[in-house]
C-alpha cells in the first residue's frame, strides 16, 4: 500500500495555498462589492441633492423646479430665476 505519499501530495502545501488564495479572492470580491455599494450610494446621494430640495419645514423631498412644498405648501425662497 503506497497511499501515504499520494495522500500527502493531495493535502499538502499546494492545497493550503490554493485555499488561501481563494480566501484572498473572496475578501477582494467583498471589498470590491463594498466599494461598488459605497460608490452607488454616493452617486445616488449626489443625484438626489442635485435634482431635489428638502423642505425646511416638513423634510419632504421636492423637485428643484417646484416653487413650494408638495406636502405643506411651504414656499421655497430663491428658486425663481
Ligand atoms: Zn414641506
Amino acid at each position: 500500500m503506497q497511499v501515504g505519499s499520494s495522500h500527502a501530495e493531495w493535502f499538502g502545501d499546494e492545497s493550503i495555498a490554493r485555499r488561501q488564495s481563494s480566501m484572498v479572492e473572496s475578501v477582494l470580491s467583498a471589498v470590491l462589492l463594498a466599494a461598488i455599494l459605497v460608490a452607488s450610494w454616493f452617486l445616488t446621494d449626489r443625484f438626489a441633492r442635485w435634482m431635489y430640495r428638502r423642505c425646511e419645514k416638513c423634510g419632504t423631498l421636492n423637485a428643484k423646479r417646484r416653487l413650494q412644498c408638495r406636502n405643506c405648501s411651504h414656499p421655497f425662497a430663491g428658486s425663481s430665476p
